[in-house]
């Protein structure tokens, strides 16, 4: 296993930073979300399966998680991985199912306008034995959680590629 997929992800966070902190310095905050945004469309590729000459949609991906780290680090985010387990607490946000339920899922998002923050923040204490401890483990969760209903992205997000 390399040291890239036992390494955390706030060591990665704050390494990134680091590492480009002189780069990113002088951007403004919209500036770097204008790059993450570019990025993100690039990754679109994936989801809808569509293929553009020379392009390699899987290359996107560590770019994309590159501009999130920046700007999470622009915003003063102290730890990614606190903000990740908040929103994902080992389910799936708005169904609060492992692996994710497409119907219930649905429906939940549209009875509570969204995910219900102080129900993941229970379950996020429940499970904390269960969150993932390095940048490996945090793919494989995904990959778990969202199993349904995001069959065609699952399929190309193999969790030693970024
Ligand atoms: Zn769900």
């Amino acid at each position: 296993m390399s040291v890239g997929v036992t390494r955390s992800l706030d060591d990665w966070y704050r390494t990134l930073n680091r590492i480009y902190l002189d780069q990113n310095f002088y951007r403004d905050t919209f500036s770097i979300f204008g790059h993450l945004t570019e990025i993100v469309g690039g990754l679109s590729l994936l989801g809808s399966e569509k293929q553009k000459p020379g392009v390699d949609p899987l290359a996107f991906m560590p770019k994309a998680i590159g501009w999130w780290l920046a700007l999470c680090g622009k915003v003063g985010v102290r730890s990614v991985e606190d903000m990740l387990w908040a929103k994902f607490p080992y389910v799936c946000s708005y169904c609060q199912q492992a692996p994710h339920l497409n119907d219930p899922c649905q429906e939940r998002k549209r009875a509570h306008r969204g995910a219900n923050w102080e129900s993941l923040q229970q379950i996020g204490q429940t499970n904390a034995a269960r969150r993932p401890r390095t940048l490996g483990a945090w793919q494989k969760r995904t990959q778990r959680w969202r199993r349904r209903g995001q069959g065609n992205l699952r399929r190309h997000l193999p969790c030693s590629k970024v």
